[in-house]
C-alpha cells in the first residue's frame, strides 16, 4: 500500500441475529464484488434487542425513513426478541456465518455480548459488572473462532473507563474503537496512558443522517461522498456501518458510496490495516482523553475522543 493513498475503514456493526443471519452474507459478497476489505464486529450473546431497537438507533430514525420500515428492516420476530418470544442467542446460532466471514479474508473482532445491556447500562456500572461482560463476550469470540479477539467496538458507542483499561489489561486488545472522533490516538484515564490505540469512527451513520435536514435515502450517500473527497490524501476515514442496515434495506446506498469512494481513491480496508499502518510507519500517536459528548443527529451522549493531555 502506497502512503499517498488514502485509507477508509469499513466498520461494521453486527447487532442483531436477523442482521448477522441475512445481513451479513449480503455485506460480504457485496465487499468482494467490490474489493473491499472491512472488520466485522459482532454481537455474540443474546438478541434481546425486542422493542429496545430505538433505542440502538437514534430515536425517530424509522418513523422518518417510513413507519412500515421497522417491519421491512427487521420483520416481526425481532420486534419480539426479548419480549414476546425467547432471545436469540446469536453466537450459538450464527457461529457458522461468523466463521465464513473470516474464512472470506475479513476481520472479525467483538461489539458487544448484550447489545441493549451493555448499551443501556455501561456508562454507569462498576469495575465487576464491566468485566463480566466483556468476559462473556470474550469467551463465546473464542467459542466461535478458537482464537483471542484482537479488537473491540463499544456497542452505541457507550463505554466507561474500566473497559478502557480491562482491553489493554485483562483483553490484551491490540486496538479498539469504541469512540467517536477525527484520527486515532492513545487514551488517557486518570492520568495514565492506555496503551490500546482507539481507531474511532470519523464519519457520520446513516441513522444519524436520514431524516435530517433534508437528507433523504435518495441523497444520503452524495452527502458523505461530499465529506470524504474533502479529506486531505494523509487522513484516515473510518464509516460505520450496520448489517442491518446496509446489509439489507440500505445496501444500495453502501454500493452507491463503495464505488464513490473508489473513484476518490480511498483505499478501502479493514481497521488492522490502519492499525498496522500506524505500527509500521512508527506513528508517534497524540494522547487524548475520552469524554462524552453529543453527535448530530443523535440523541444521547456517546464516547469522543477529548482533549489533547
Ligand atoms: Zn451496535
Amino acid at each position: 500500500m502506497k502512503n499517498n493513498q488514502k485509507f477508509l475503514a469499513l466498520k461494521v456493526d453486527v447487532d442483531t441475529y436477523r442482521g448477522t443471519k441475512e445481513g451479513v452474507p449480503q455485506l460480504v459478497e457485496l465487499f468482494k464484488k467490490h474489493q473491499a476489505q472491512a472488520t466485522f464486529y459482532f454481537s455474540l450473546g443474546p438478541d434481546q434487542t425486542g422493542r429496545a431497537l430505538k433505542r440502538v438507533f437514534r430515536p425517530g430514525f424509522f418513523s422518518k425513513v417510513s413507519r412500515t420500515s421497522v417491519l421491512k428492516h427487521y420483520g416481526l420476530k425481532t420486534i419480539l426478541y426479548g419480549t414476546l418470544l425467547p432471545a436469540p442467542h446469536i453466537a450459538r446460532k450464527c457461529a457458522h456465518i461468523m466463521r465464513e466471514t473470516l474464512a472470506s479474508g475479513f476481520e472479525v473482532g467483538i461489539h458487544t455480548y448484550n447489545h441493549i445491556k451493555w448499551q443501556d447500562y455501561v456508562c454507569n456500572k462498576d469495575f465487576e459488572w464491566t468485566k463480566k461482560e466483556l468476559e462473556l463476550a470474550a469467551a463465546e469470540f473464542t467459542l466461535v473462532f478458537k482464537d483471542m479477539a484482537k479488537t473491540h467496538a463499544a456497542a452505541g458507542w457507550q463505554i466507561n473507563d474500566h473497559a478502557i483499561k480491562i482491553e489493554n489489561s485483562l483483553m490484551r486488545l491490540e486496538y479498539s474503537s469504541d469512540t467517536r472522533g477525527t484520527s486515532p490516538f492513545l487514551p488517557v484515564i486518570e492520568n495514565k496512558l492506555i496503551n490500546c490505540p482507539q481507531l474511532p469512527t470519523t464519519l457520520p451513520t446513516l441513522d444519524e443522517l436520514i431524516g435530517v435536514n433534508g437528507i433523504d435515502e435518495s441523497n444520503v450517500a452524495d452527502y458523505i461522498l461530499d465529506l470524504t473527497a474533502a479529506t486531505a490524501a494523509t487522513a484516515t476515514q473510518v464509516y460505520t456501518l450496520h448489517a442491518e442496515l446496509e446489509g439489507m434495506r440500505f445496501k444500495p446506498i453502501l454500493e452507491k458510496l463503495l464505488i464513490g469512494w473508489k473513484k476518490q481513491n480511498h483505499n478501502l480496508v479493514s481497521l488492522k490495516t490502519i492499525y498496522n499502518h500506524l505500527i509500521q510507519n512508527q506513528c508517534k500517536l497524540p494522547h487524548h482523553q475520552i469524554t462524552m459528548g453529543e453527535i448530530s443527529g443523535r440523541s444521547g451522549k456517546v464516547a469522543m475522543q477529548g482533549p489533547v493531555i
